[in-house]
């Protein structure tokens, strides 16, 4: 496989290109919601995840073993520059390897995470943490700082997020989006959402804009 980008010299890790990743999938889409939403993005989605949330749309117990170099290849088969790494739990991964092997080829790395597993500084370009204490009061969030705070509203109380605030740049509720659930049930979180975000200002409204498309 060539793994170089033409007239440029890329060499890697033979030790990078072997690491293997559980990979649910790996495909191409337009980021659906928060801060950079309608941004094109290659979405690898790893599997595993160290807690289990009930609103959860992932099934990150069904997955492949992949080199890094048939994650490279498929990444190579799109025509977009940046990456986000999601879940399951892509922090209970150790990237670096992936990060080195994309980093040379000039991607840029995002990663969607729920906090609970602090991130190396340089790892990641954009850091979107979805703290789910909601459910998990004891999770503890390690992640606490990064670009993106997005948090799914189930009723919690907002002042959970105190501390946690001011170390984003951007910060986000989400109504909880249950596919199974009617349109109904679904319109009523939504606008049960949408009134603690004009109650909360500071707070800024995010839809999962790919899910009532119905694309990933
Ligand atoms: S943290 Fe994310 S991937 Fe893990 S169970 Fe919760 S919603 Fe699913």
């Amino acid at each position: 496989m060539d793994c170089g980008i033409a007239g440029s010299e890329v060499v890697d890790d033979p030790r990078d290109l072997t690491t293997e990743y559980p990979i649910v999938e790996i495909f191409h889409s337009v980021q659906g919601e928060g801060a950079r939403v309608g941004i094109p993005h290659i979405f690898v989605r790893f599997g595993n995840c160290n807690l289990r949330c009930e609103w959860c749309d992932t099934d990150f117990d069904t997955y492949e073993m992949q080199s890094s170099m048939d994650i490279l290849e498929q990444i190579l088969a799109f025509d977009c520059k940046r990456i986000i790494f999601t879940g399951g739990e892509p922090a209970l991964q150790d990237l670096w390897p992936l990060h080195r092997i994309l980093k040379r080829r000039g991607y840029e790395l995002s990663i969607e995470t729920n906090g609970t597993i602090a991130l190396p500084e340089g790892l990641l370009d954009w850091i979107c943490v979805s703290p789910k204490d909601q459910m998990y009061p004891q999770s503890k969030i390690k992640q606490r700082s990064g670009d993106e705070l997005k948090c799914v509203y189930v009723g919690q109380d907002l002042t959970m997020y105190d501390d946690l605030f001011e170390g984003f740049s951007h910060q986000f509720l989400q109504p909880c989006y249950i596919e199974g659930e009617s349109i109904e049930w679904n319109g009523r979180h939504f606008a049960q959402t949408e009134k603690v975000v004009k109650d909360n200002p500071r707070w800024r409204l995010s839809l999962q804009t790919h899910k009532w498309m119905g694309v990933d």
